[in-house]
């Protein structure tokens, strides 16, 4: 892959705070960004050379989009495919589509994964209502219900035990097709974040622990402790195989529970990740940047962590009212999103704190 120029446009589909900090760290690099999102807060425009808004099932606007930019990328893992498709032969797309597929469809990601010698949870599906009860009696409770397509951050989610109604169970959940989960007895959560080279090049951040509040990332923390330390040799091979299997470019997450019994995958999403936040001052390159350097074909920046104890915390909700103090604490350094509003579980800004 040759090197993209400075001065080139990536396109970025998708315009939440993800493509906010990959459009800094691009800017670093003298590259433009063109971000292209529906209609909505999309805090990634107030830092973007360029910006469009339509659907993005919206084939014209995706057209012309793709003629503006030199490679494209999405910081967005529910972007449609079969739309993206239509504008392949235009534009290189790194990471590629098939990633975007995998990931979108927890039946097809847990497979795949499996196919390739990852251990998951165990799981079964539920194509309609009637098929609850056999898909949770598969795997026993407690269990955890998923919508097969569309969730994250613990959305679309409904945990049940051997009391719970199923019905409204099907219903809370978004009454649309399901994985029932067996629930992990988990000791930990932790995740793989690495960056892969168009030429196969793989470099690995360390893991940090992830702690989740309501289904969402509170914080990650480094160092992650020695049961994780222990796991993440054997997690990092499971998320290089599947990040080789997809020839993919770019940063992938892989997301895992440490248990007595090993890592067992819980997710990947394919782009930069929450829990690869705290890489902007606690790694020699971040996230951001080495996703950057891998889609533009320029030689991967060094992961490694510079310092003893690095914690990310988001600030969710109301915890943004905190900035003024936060700006008080010499060791933190805050992230704010410029979100237009502050609701109840939205992430609006992140505190990195490093300690050397
Ligand atoms: P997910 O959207 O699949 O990443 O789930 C969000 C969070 O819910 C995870 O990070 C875990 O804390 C929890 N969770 C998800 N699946 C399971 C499971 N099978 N067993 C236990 N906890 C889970």
């Amino acid at each position: 892959m040759t090197a993209l120029p400075p001065g080139s446009t990536i396109g970025i589909l998708g315009g939440g705070q993800l493509g906010r900090m990959l459009a800094m760290a691009a800017a670093q690099l003298g590259y433009r960004c063109h971000i292209y999102a529906p209609p909505g807060d999309n805090v990634a425009f107030e830092v973007a050379a360029g910006s469009t808004v339509a659907e993005y099932d919206d084939l014209a606007a995706l057209k012309s989009f793709a003629e503006k930019c030199d490679v494209v990328t999405f910081e967005f893992e529910n972007v449609p495919v079969e739309p993206l498709r239509s504008i392949a032969h235009a534009v290189p797309i790194h990471p590629p589509i098939q990633a975007l597929e995998v990931a979108q469809d927890r039946v097809e990601e847990k497979e795949y994964v499996r196919k390739l010698g990852g251990e998951t949870a165990a799981f079964a599906v539920a194509r309609s209502e009637i098929e609850v009860d056999d898909a949770v009696a598969a795997v026993g409770t407690p269990a955890i219900l998923k919508t097969i397509r569309m969730g994250y951050d613990g959305k679309g989610q409904v945990r049940v035990s051997a009391q719970s109604d199923l019905a409204s169970a099907w219903r809370r959940a978004g009454g649309q097709p399901l994985i029932a989960e067996a629930m992990v007895q988990f000791d930990a959560e932790f995740s793989v974040i690495l960056v892969r080279s168009a030429d196969g090049e793989i470099r690995y951040w360390d893991s940090p622990r992830n702690a989740h509040e309501n289904g969402i990332l509170a914080t990650s923390t480094l160092p992650a402790g020695p049961l994780i330390e222990s796991q993440q040799a054997a997690a990092r091979q499971m998320a290089a195989a599947v990040a080789d299997a997809l020839e993919y470019v770019g940063v992938f997450t892989a997301e895992f529970f440490a248990s007595g019994e090993g890592p067992l995958f819980n997710e990947i999403a394919p782009r930069v990740h929450n829990s690869g936040h705290w890489t902007i001052e606690g790694a020699e390159t971040s996230q951001f940047e080495n996703h950057i350097r891998a889609i533009c074909g320029l030689p991967l920046g060094s992961t490694a962590t510079v310092a003893e104890r690095v914690e990310m915390q988001n600030l969710i909700g109301k915890d943004g009212e905190r900035w003024l103090q936060l700006l008080g604490d010499p060791a933190a350094n805050l992230h704010l999103y410029g979100k237009a509003e502050a609701r109840d579980g939205r992430k609006i800004g992140h505190v990195t704190r490093l300690y050397r």
